[in-house]
């Protein structure tokens, strides 16, 4: 999508730090990390969010979970991590490109805010 932030670091229009990438996902630094790793992990392909997925982007969802499990691998969190979608308004969602964030090198707080 022309004017979508996220399309354009696929395009390569708006450098980034990447992590991975391959023909169906990127995996980049988070340009304000809130945790001493934060990587964002999406699909190539413009999906807006969660709530808009469809039946047939379910294997792509699956499959981009492999890769945030394979990239805090690389990446040395061997105590866990965490994974954030914010999904709409009310989740909190900034950015209208289906992201994942992989949040690790700390521990986590709960409940969210
Ligand atoms: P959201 O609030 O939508 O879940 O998260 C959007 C995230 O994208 C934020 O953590 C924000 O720092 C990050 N972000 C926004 N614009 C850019 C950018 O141009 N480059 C990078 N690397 N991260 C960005
Ligand atoms: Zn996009």
């Amino acid at each position: 999508m022309k004017e979508c932030v996220f399309c354009k670091i696929i395009r390569g229009e708006i450098p980034s730090k990447k992590a991975y990438e391959d023909e169906q996902v990127l995996a980049f630094h988070d340009i304000n990390p809130t945790a001493p790793i934060h990587v964002l992990v999406i699909p190539k392909e413009h999906i807006t969010s969660l709530a808009e997925v469809k039946e047939e982007q379910l294997e792509l969802i699956g499959y981009l979970h492999g890769v945030i499990r394979n990239v805090a691998q690389d990446l040395g969190l061997e105590n866990g991590y965490r994974v954030v979608n914010n999904c709409g308004q009310d989740g909190g969602q900034a950015v209208q490109h289906l992201h994942f964030h992989l949040l690790g090198g700390r521990k986590m707080t709960w409940p969210a805010g």
